[in-house]
């Protein structure tokens, strides 16, 4: 068990940092030397992320172990450069899951079995299980919802079984500017830290998120009318990048105050490196989740880490059915595409015009996932003239399945798990981009995420035949399944069976991304030199 527990509760409103600073805590805290671990707590009845909408909920998140887990723990991963495990996440359905199998096999021995003390002491029960020395612990919600009750009671019950000094509660909430007086509002703070004392958590420390800097008076406000002593109030204003948020706490003493606090030794180092300034390519990705701003989130924040500004959406539907030339106007002002994984049929007919514009116009193109299966089918249809060519997945009765699901994926869903997850091994084929791009090793774990799979045992000349007018598709990586494959003549037409996005880290972009984004840049100053001649 670990020595230490931060446990971080948000108010006022959801969806104002609360992930950002708790994993800021968490990496401010490990450049101290310490094992800081975490613990994302979704208080959401489903048992994982696994079967959720990225529409709703942003994208789903692959861990190494095959888990699917809440967009959170991706930004975990990336501000803390470790891969975590399912260990790191704790739901509502996990738990109830697991008390429900407990009562099922007799394990109650005959009592009657409560949401306290039954279902609390699961939750407790995760939390002793858990390594490290700290252990960061974000409770999903705001307070005051329902859902997130029985968590706070479990981590009160747990903070005053193992004493007050190896605790702190850090409770984020948002104070609004209000133009028309001109002022800060403090009330939905003072309110929400209110609601968190009626379920017997006192605040140690307040995270106060804003638009622009509070001032003092506010601040010192804030500090007498919540009882929680001024040095352990912060303001967290909007900075122009998540990124910037560890060093602009640490700059102020941040990790004095939490290490004294806990009784921790904390260093003044901080070394902390992400770009500074970001190149302002043109690069689209093309998706059909735009509800919210998160659902292809590691991606984003993949091209992001390599110092560029943060990619145009576009809408795959809306390309089905623009005529040829508007999608030429249209794509006309993107030098780079990315197609990312998705699954079922809406939208991927626009996606595979995409595909085609850019191989026949030599624009760099990644394809993830389901983007590299359709870069196959596209192939199929145009370059070997198979018009039906097609994934079974949209059409099960297509002639020519390039894409299919295969034997061993058909015996992993007759026992019950629907899908690949996770880090799988590849060997990488040497003579290709692919290979280059590693570096030159061999092999190469990856995490993935899909049931179908390229059908190259059933078109294996798609990707042998002599180059059909200047086109051939390679193979450049391979499990039993295939794993990657490119163009041999574009500048960059790479598709992956796998999600390299979910491997990118602050000061550690994922090679492939680095190698999209070099491409995309020469290809823009080829554009550039072109329209100056
Ligand atoms: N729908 C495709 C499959 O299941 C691709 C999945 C994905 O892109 N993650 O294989």
């Amino acid at each position: 068990m670990p020595d230490k527990f931060v446990f971080v509760t948000g108010g006022v409103l959801s969806g104002i940092g609360k992930g950002i600073f708790s994993a800021s805590m968490a990496r401010i805290l490990k450049e101290s030397g310490l094992h800081v671990n975490i613990l994302k707590i979704d208080p959401y009845l489903n048992v994982d992320a696994g079967t959720m909408n990225p529409n709703q909920h942003g994208e789903v998140f692959v861990t190494e172990d095959g888990y699917e887990a809440d967009m959170d723990l991706g930004h975990y991963e990336r501000f803390l450069g470790v891969d975590f495990s399912r260990q790191n996440n704790l739901t509502t359905g996990q738990v109830y899951l697991s008390v429900i199998n407990k009562e099922r096999e007799g394990k109650y021995l005959g009592s009657t079995v409560q949401v306290v003390p039954h279902v609390t002491k699961e939750i407790k029960e995760r939390l002793r299980s858990m390594k490290g020395d700290v252990l960061v612990v974000e409770i999903g919600g705001t307070v005051g919802d329902i859902e997130g009750e029985i968590f706070l009671e479990a981590v009160r019950e747990f903070a005053f079984e193992i004493g007050g000094k190896n605790t702190l509660f850090a409770h984020v909430t948002f104070v609004p500017y209000l133009k028309t007086t001109g002022e800060f509002k403090t009330k939905p703070t003072q309110q929400s830290v209110q609601i968190l004392r009626r379920t017997g958590i006192n605040p140690d420390m307040l995270v106060l998120r804003s638009e622009a800097e509070i001032g003092e008076s506010a601040m010192d406000k804030i500090s007498m009318l919540c009882g929680v002593p001024r040095e352990m109030v912060w303001n967290l204003p909007d900075m122009k990048n998540i990124y910037e948020i560890p060093e602009y706490l640490h700059s102020k003493g941040f990790h004095r105050i939490v290490g004294e606090r806990l009784g921790v030794k904390v260093s003044d180092d901080f070394s902390w490196d992400y770009p500074k300034k970001f190149r302002n390519l043109r690069i689209a990705l093309v998706g059909k989740y735009l509800g919210n701003d998160d659902t292809y989130k590691s991606i984003v924040e993949s091209i992001f880490l390599c110092g560029v500004k943060k990619p145009v959406l576009l809408d795959s539907e809306k390309m089905v059915n623009l005529s040829s030339d508007e999608l030429g106007e249209l794509l006309d002002d993107y030098d780079g595409f990315i197609i990312p994984g998705g699954f079922g049929e809406r939208g991927v007919e626009g996606k595979m015009r995409v595909i085609e514009y850019a191989r026949i116009n030599k624009k760099p193109l990644l394809g993830i996932c389901l983007g590299m299966q359709l870069m196959v089918i596209e192939f199929a249809r145009n370059v070997f003239n198979l018009p039906q060519a097609n994934s079974t997945e949209f059409d099960p009765d297509t002639p020519h399945p390039v894409v299919d699901l295969m034997e061993d994926q058909k015996r992993i869903m007759r026992l019950g798990g629907t899908m690949r997850l996770g880090a799988q091994e590849m060997v990488l084929l040497e003579g290709t981009k692919l290979h280059e791009i590693y570096g030159g090793i061999k092999t190469v774990k990856e995490r993935h995420r899909h049931r179908y799979e390229i059908n190259d045992g059933k078109f294996p000349h798609l990707f042998k035949l002599p180059k059909e007018g200047g086109y051939r598709l390679t193979i450049s990586a391979r499990s039993q399944f295939v794993e990657a494959i490119e163009l041999d003549d574009h500048p960059f037409f790479i598709g992956v069976q796998f999600h390299p996005e979910f491997k990118t880290k602050v000061g550690n972009p994922h090679p492939i991304f680095v190698h999209f984004v070099k491409s995309v840049g020469e290809y823009s100053m080829r554009r550039k030199m072109e329209v100056r001649s």
